[in-house]
């Protein structure tokens, strides 16, 4: 089978995590995001057990709350239904960066937004 996928060159890509079954890197194109990942199931499939694929998606937001997305307070994880890209199970993060190119998409695509940070209230 000729996936490229399945055999990823490691020095091409920025790659920023890899586990025994998931790929952490950043995606082909940024769509003017400063930040942009996907994490990749590292074994040629798209379905995951639904224990697995919490396992995954909790490492991945790991990733993304503790180190990824630091420099920004919102993210958002989105739903991989409509991909295409073949053979593999993944996601992609973003940072909600409203002057992204793909804003207004990524509005009408199913996902998880995080809010890192939340404005402090002054109590008097
Ligand atoms: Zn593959």
């Amino acid at each position: 089978m000729d996936c490229p996928l399945c055999r990823i060159d490691e020095r091409k890509e920025k790659i920023h995590l890899i586990t025994r079954d998931i790929m952490i890197l950043d995606t082909k194109t940024m769509k003017g995001h400063k930040g942009r990942v996907m994490c990749l199931y590292r074994k040629h499939t798209k379905k995951l057990s639904p224990a697995t694929r919490k396992r995954v998606m909790e490492e991945f937001r790991r990733f993304c709350i503790t180190y990824f997305f630091s420099y920004t307070d919102s993210f958002s994880i989105h739903r991989d239904e409509f991909s295409t890209i073949p053979g593999h199970w993944h996601v992609v993060a973003s940072d909600l960066d409203k002057k992204a190119e793909d804003y207004r998409q990524i509005l009408k695509t199913p996902r998880t937004e995080y809010r890192l940070r939340i404005k402090d209230v002054e109590v008097r």
